[in-house]
């Protein structure tokens, strides 16, 4: 048998059950070899009859007294068999597995492990696993156990003794490819002590050893590869020199105080340009926790020291709405700010190049075109993107490398573990928003599903009397044939002439020209516009503090972070704000997802939970991230690892850059291997709505 074999090559594994593996990601019997666990039993303890727990999991050595006998009770069968050992008798039922009676052996010894629970005042074990003891090695008992994530029809003993048998036969071939240097230095253990151990550690110590050495060899291989591609990225000296930090002028400007928290965040951000080293910062911060007011105080302060700022946002709705609340601010203080963006009219285009490469313009804000070739700054002294999640690492890297070497701040809503930002964004600190504005009332959000129409609308024509506003979220811009989904020019068309004929109802999506979306964006934000019907268009940054209800059509449609954000657009003013998720979908995790957002109005919270349902195949943030599927890595708790990964690979990575010395080489093909299996790996997502 050899490694890249298909599954079914493995003793015990025909079409049906290469089909359930297949529904695991597991195709060959390398993918077998690397279904790691996801958690581990402890069952090397023994107890013996008279020390069993009730309501725990207990594992007993015993041997079957009596025949077992078959009960039938309705539509239950029920095996009953008796263990004793050398302190008394205990009870072990099975149900529905008739066969079971035959093949327990009277006067054999086995190991049993299951719940314990007390029925009729006798203690019974409830469906426990079984071994013989003494036979074989165990695999389900007497030992840490390993626990695997399973598919219909594939149980957790069949599971074990596959992948035992495989391992067995095929450790021999499983190549070390780090390379000897790397994991002396590191301290990492063998790759075959490691594969075995993963799977059944004799002790802590060699599971231990094993976890350390796998974790560190994925996060390698992720790490080294981002390095090929990124470049080093290495604190860089940087001689944009601030001497006045002056900014009474710009406080003044605000209708509000900064927030306690924006201060610490904005005081970290100073500390940095007092260096002569180019910051790199991460704004984390909640929707609404008013990350844009930080970014207006970093602007001002280099314009006032002559430095100018370009602030990339991800879609031409935010941009432009950046672009009216800078000006609003910065018109007065003398700043001129200039926009810049794909729509733009040639002539347009050309006067806002003309200003940026002259110096007339201060603070430039934009869409993508701010990264085109034809822009040239004058004097750049400072990054910042918006919505950071919506960008890709190559569009990043090329705002960065416009001037010489400029300060860089990143803002996004979305929590990012520690580990991916470190990841991603290399050097790269963080700042948390951790409080919002004073003022801000929860969010109530409901659930529900169709038949409340009418009282949806009620409650939004009540919403309207009071002077909010309103906007409706559909998952579709045009209804294909099915016509299962809400789709936002339909709908609205619906909703103008039936149901809300007295109000202004419009509609905005990405097929717009961007002329008209900032037309309505506008209309809507000076309350001209009474619902806007809208896609996702609208998800990120769109700042109306008036709008007070969220409706979102088809919410099943929507991931949580969506959710999050999405609902994030209203309760940004001082009134009572409301989000309802309108789903007639019938699927679980559907509705549990629902409830964690009626529960919950923290983005971290959310995602978390997000990720448990989710599971730990599909982490947060990697595919959407565009990073390859982790099998063992654990983006929240590896972070330790990690540094001593970083640490090796920059060693690596200066040592030899393309990976041709000969003792490289396995190291270039496994990685090549990894990221051949990654879905898509182009660390360049945006969303077009
Ligand atoms: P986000 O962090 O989601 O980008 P914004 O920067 O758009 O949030 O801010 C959300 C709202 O909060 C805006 O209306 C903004 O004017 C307001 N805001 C920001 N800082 C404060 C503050 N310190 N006090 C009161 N309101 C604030
Ligand atoms: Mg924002």
């Amino acid at each position: 048998m050899r490694l890249d074999d298909f599954a079914d090559s493995v003793k015990n594994v025909g079409q049906e059950r290469k089909k359930k593996l297949s529904k695991l990601g597991i195709f060959t019997v390398m993918d077998l070899i690397e279904h790691f666990p996801r958690d581990y039993d402890d069952r090397s303890n023994f107890r013996k009859t008279d020390e069993v727990v009730l309501n725990e999991e207990n594992t007993v050595k015993g041997i079957i007294s009596v025949k077992p006998e078959l009960l039938k009770k309705g539509e239950f069968q029920i095996v009953r068999a008796k263990i004793y050992d050398d302190k008394g008798i205990l009870e072990a039922v099975w149900f529905n597995q008739p066969y079971l009676k035959n093949t327990l052996k009277v006067g054999k010894e086995y190991i049993f492990t299951g719940k314990a629970v007390l029925k009729y005042n006798s203690i019974q074990l409830v469906s426990p696993d079984f071994e013989i003891f003494g036979e074989k090695e165990l695999l389900s008992s007497g030992r840490i156990v390993p626990v695997y994530a399973l598919t219909a029809g594939l149980s957790q003993k069949v599971l074990r003794s596959l992948i035992k048998s495989v391992i067995d036969e095929t450790i021999e071939q499983i190549d070390e490819f780090i390379p000897e240097r790397i994991r002396k230095k590191y301290k990492l253990c063998g790759r075959k002590f490691a594969v075995f151990n993963i799977h059944f550690p004799e002790n802590d110590e060699s599971f231990f050893a094993a976890r350390k050495r796998l974790v560190f060899e994925e996060l390698f291989l992720l790490q080294t590869k981002l390095l090929m591609i990124k470049g080093f990225m290495k604190k860089k000296e940087c001689g944009i020199f601030i001497e006045n930090f002056d900014t009474f002028d710009i406080r003044k400007a605000f209708p509000f105080k900064l927030t306690e928290s924006q201060e610490k965040v904005f005081s970290e951000i100073i500390l940095d340009l007092k260096k002569n080293i180019a910051m790199n910062r991460l704004i984390q911060g909640d929707v609404g926790s008013g990350k844009t007011a930080i970014a207006m105080m970093v602007s001002y302060i280099m314009a006032k020291n002559g430095f100018q700022t370009v602030l990339m946002a991800p879609t031409d709705v935010l941009a432009n709405q950046h672009f009216e609340s800078f000006s609003n601010i910065f018109t007065n203080l003398g700043i001129k700010c200039v926009f810049l963006s794909g729509g733009l009219k040639k002539s347009e285009k050309r006067r806002a190049y003309e200003s940026i490469e002259l110096g007339v313009a201060d603070i430039i804000i934009g869409t993508h075109a701010v990264i085109q070739d034809a822009v040239k700054y004058n004097n750049l002294g400072l990054v910042i993107t918006d919505e950071q999640h919506r960008f890709g690492v190559r569009q990043r890297g090329k705002l960065a490398q416009k001037g010489d070497n400029p300060h860089i701040l990143v803002m996004t809503a979305t929590p990012i573990p520690r580990t991916l930002a470190l990841i991603l964004y290399g050097d790269l600190d963080i700042s948390i928003i951790d409080k919002l504005p004073p003022g801000r009332q929860k969010i109530d959000t409901s659930f529900v599903n169709s038949s409340y129409y009418e009282r949806i609308y009620n409650f939004i024509g009540k919403e309207i009397q009071k002077g909010r506003q309103v906007y409706i979220i559909c998952p579709t811009i045009e209804n294909g044939e099915k016509n299962e989904l809400k789709a936002v020019e339909e709908y609205s068309e619906k909703l103008r002439a039936e149901v809300f004929p007295n109000y202004r109802v419009e509609c905005i999506h990405g097929k717009f020209k961007a002329d008209y979306k900032n037309y309505i964006m506008e209309e809507f934000s000076n309350n001209n516009i009474d619902i806007l019907v809208s896609t996702t268009v609208i998800e990120v940054g769109i700042n109306v503090p008036n709008a007070t209800v969220m409706l979102i059509e088809n919410a099943e449609r929507f991931g949580l972070a969506q959710l999050h954000q999405l609902r994030g657009r209203v309760g940004r003013g001082s009134e009572k704000s409301y989000c309802i998720l309108v789903s007639d979908s019938k699927n679980k995790t559907a509705k549990e997802r629902m409830k964690i957002m009626t529960k919950s109005n923290d983005g971290f919270e959310i995602s978390e939970k997000d990720l448990n349902l989710r599971g730990p195949g599909d982490f947060f943030g990697t595919r959407q991230h565009g990073i390859p599927e982790l099998k063992i890595a654990n983006l929240y708790k590896d972070i330790e690892i990690l540094r001593l990964v970083q640490k090796a690979s920059e060693e690596l990575y200066i040592d030899d850059p393309t990976l041709e010395k000969e003792e490289n080489k396995k190291l270039s093909d496994e990685i090549e291997r990894f990221f051949s299996k990654a879905e898509r790996f182009d660390f360049n997502i945006t969303t077009t709505q």
